[in-house]
């Protein structure tokens, strides 16, 4: 193993963390490659809340392994505790006790919250069309960024490269094995191991050795809203009942999220070039969602909007797994949204899978994420799926 050569190619979070997981078990010849500058894909729009509520075992595994690191980092990387609530309506109150049920089968510290409670210990809430709610305590939101920067930091510290403005135009093999990558510029790097972690990007990377990594660029929408006051005790909420996810930004602002993937406008765009404001339509329809479910906030008002990018496959779940067809070769991407909170523990699976050919967590089956699953027709789901909640999973 030693003297193994790995190339990452994506500086964003989830090629940051493989290259920490990878020299953090010896593998220290890491060269990280990115096109921009660390962190400027999806990693730099996230709005990095951190839950472990998915309906999909393996998922929220992943998400749940990954808190104790996001908890020691802290405040480093502007970690804020604020507790995590999911609010739905009476169509939803039966798959969120099946989730919740669940998640405490794997241990994530989750319990149901009665309505009544959630109304006394956030008077800003309208509770009257909420059916039922989960409380994590555990949840939060941190910067995306300073985590994929401090996952860098300790990549470098055990002998990782990083090189930035290194934009790979193919990955280059040698009969069924990857043997390194051919940068814009023309220069070749060999290499034992291709990772390739570069988010949407990924799909032209891979059609280049004519593997099919079936992933949509979709455009989402965000609001800050200044709420009028200071807003300091309030969790991250997922609102599925007017699919709206919200959190505190900086002291007195609030960001809102939109969780309603229905709008076509917004699927397929170009990712390099997209409109990094909200529509006029968008604010409208988004503002009115908050003053629903926050009319105690005194003087609300939009002071900014800005948009990101989602990596997403067609069952909205990433695959993570050295592919069969070319040895060597690595797919990680296609997070489509939720990789903020699940990057330390994807970093290790990984490297795992590299080092040890398999998950070391039964609940994390490696199978999961196979890219196989789609052509085979056996798409990731939730096992308590949300009526009408867009893909909330
Ligand atoms: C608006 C928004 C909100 C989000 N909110 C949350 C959230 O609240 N919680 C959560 O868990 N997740 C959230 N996410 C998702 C999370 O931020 C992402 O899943 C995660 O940051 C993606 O990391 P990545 O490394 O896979 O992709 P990216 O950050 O996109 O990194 C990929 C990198 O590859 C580089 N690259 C591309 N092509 C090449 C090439 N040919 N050569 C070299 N480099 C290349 C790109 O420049 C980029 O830096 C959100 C995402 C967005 C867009």
């Amino acid at each position: 193993m030693a003297g193994r050569k790995v190339i990452v190619v994506g500086g964003g979070l989830i090629g940051l963390s493989i290259a920490r997981a990878l020299t953090q078990r010896g593998i220290s010849d890491v060269l990280v490659l990115e096109r921009a500058l660390l962190c400027d894909g999806g990693t730099g729009k996230s709005s990095g809340i951190v839950r472990a509520h998915y309906g999909v075992p393996s998922i929220a595994k992943l998400s749940w392994n990954s808190v104790p690191t996001i908890e020691a980092l802290g405040s480093d990387i502007g970690f804020r505790q604020v507790g995590y609530s999911v609010i739905v309506g009476d169509d939803n109150a039966e798959p969120l006790e099946a989730n919740i049920a669940m998640q405490q089968g794997l241990g994530i510290e989750t319990e149901m919250i009665a309505v009544d409670e959630l109304a006394a210990r956030w008077p800003y809430l309208e509770t009257s069309d909420i059916a039922a709610a989960a409380f994590e305590h555990r949840g939060g939101f941190a910067d995306a960024t300073q985590l994929g920067l401090h996952f860098g930091q300790v990549a470098r510290d055990n002998g990782a490269r990083i090189k930035q403005r290194a934009a790979v135009a193919r990955i280059l093999t040698s009969g069924d094995k990857a043997v390194g990558v051919e940068l814009t510029t023309g220069e070749r790097i060999e290499a034992d191991d291709v990772i390739v972690a570069a988010g949407w990007w990924s799909k032209a990377l891979l059609a280049g050795v004519g593997i099919d990594f079936p992933c949509d660029a979709y455009r989402s929408e965000l609001l800050i809203v200044d709420a009028g006051e200071p807003l300091t005790d309030l969790p991250v909420i997922s609102d599925l009942v007017s699919l709206q996810y919200c959190r505190i930004e900086g002291s007195g602002q609030f960001l809102v999220g939109n969780s309603d993937h229905d709008a076509p406008e917004n699927k397929f765009v170009d990712p390099d070039h997209y409109s990094n404001v909200a529509s006029e339509a968008s604010i409208e329809k988004y503002g009115e969602k908050v003053m629903h479910r926050f009319p105690g906030f005194p003087d609300p008002g939009v002071t900014h909007t800005y948009a990101g990018v989602y990596d997403v496959p067609p069952d909205w779940n990433p695959v993570i797994q050295p592919l069969a067809e070319i040895q060597g070769l690595t797919l990680c991407a296609g997070f489509a949204g939720h990789g903020f909170k699940m990057s330390p523990a994807v970093g290790d699976l990984v490297a795992e899978l590299l080092l040890e050919g398999d998950s070391t967590d039964p609940d994390i089956p490696a199978a999961d994420f196979r890219l196989e699953r789609f052509a085979e027709g056996k798409p990731l789901r939730s096992l308590h799926p949300y009526v009408g909640a867009g893909e909330m999973r």
